[in-house]
């Protein structure tokens, strides 16, 4: 056998056993089933968990029993409470509870700060204006919260904001490498265009001071994907009376339609 040959031939192997340990699975893990303290507070606060069939219901708790058995939630300086836990996971779960299939393979570990922190991660002092991020470099694979954002969102039930489902769409747009405001895995190729089109049609309507849009939407197409996907999780109906566009090409990238009960 010649050297090339032979060189192609380890190139196939180190493909396949790539392949393989890329695979989108975490190890078999066995979660645990969901208790009733946690039920009673996605039945209060999750407004996304209570507009599902009962069918869907059952999946979402799955899911997220799943998440949380995968998942470390650790408190710096504060204690991780029952309602941070299902926060966490309920914000991992609704972005992609359209992917049955679909697991944060990027994330070992949430940290919950008290407030806002800054860059190098201090309580007090300086610059304290940052409520959540998705680590880089050292903190890869962890999601740094303020504790107090994440509590809010849920406690809040006409915000159009929420820093921990922001955070894990973030995630979601990282899977294919680029953090660039299309999830590659997500988006339906067809949808690639219209969706670059619109999101610069958007964030200019931003910069003009005509839309109701968190401003820190503009700052890049990463950040109007994930500003525009809590508005969408978080006020749905608002959405599509407002930016019926907007809210029809997130629909089919979050594929959200199935299992909900209409509004009452
Ligand atoms: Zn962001």
């Amino acid at each position: 056998m010649n050297t090339f040959l032979i060189i192609l031939l380890v190139i196939a192997i180190l493909a396949l056993l790539f392949s393989f340990v890329m695979r989108p699975h975490k190890r078999k893990i066995i979660a645990e089933p969901i208790t009733d303290s946690f039920r009673v507070i996605l039945l209060k606060d999750v407004v996304f968990y209570y507009s599902l069939d009962e069918n869907k219901k059952k999946e979402f708790e799955n899911r997220m029993m799943h998440f949380l058995a995968t998942t470390r939630i650790s408190g710096i300086k504060t204690t991780v409470e029952d309602t941070d836990k299902v926060y966490v996971a309920a914000s991992a779960i609704i972005p992609i509870f359209g992917f049955p299939d679909w697991e944060y393979m990027n994330l070992n570990e949430v940290l919950l700060y008290p407030d806002s922190f800054n860059h190098e991660f201090k309580l007090a002092g300086g610059e304290r204006n940052i409520l959540g991020m998705v680590g880089d470099g050292a903190y890869n694979n962890i999601m740094i919260l303020s504790q107090h954002e994440l509590r809010q969102a849920f406690i809040n039930k006409t915000g159009k904001s929420n820093t921990a489902i922001h955070e894990f769409v973030h995630l979601v747009d990282k899977t294919d490498g680029s953090v660039d405001g299309v999830a590659e895995f997500f988006t339906n190729r067809q949808y690639v265009l219209p969706w670059l089109e619109l999101m610069q049609k958007e964030i200019k309507k931003i910069v003009a001071g005509q839309s109701d849009i968190n401003p820190y939407g503009a700052t890049n197409q990463a950040e109007f994907l994930a500003v525009a996907a809590e508005y969408f999780f978080e006020r749905p109906e608002l959405m599509e009376t407002k930016h019926p566009e907007l809210y029809s090409i997130l629909n089919q990238i979050f594929r959200r339609q199935s299992g909900h009960q209409p509004a009452t």
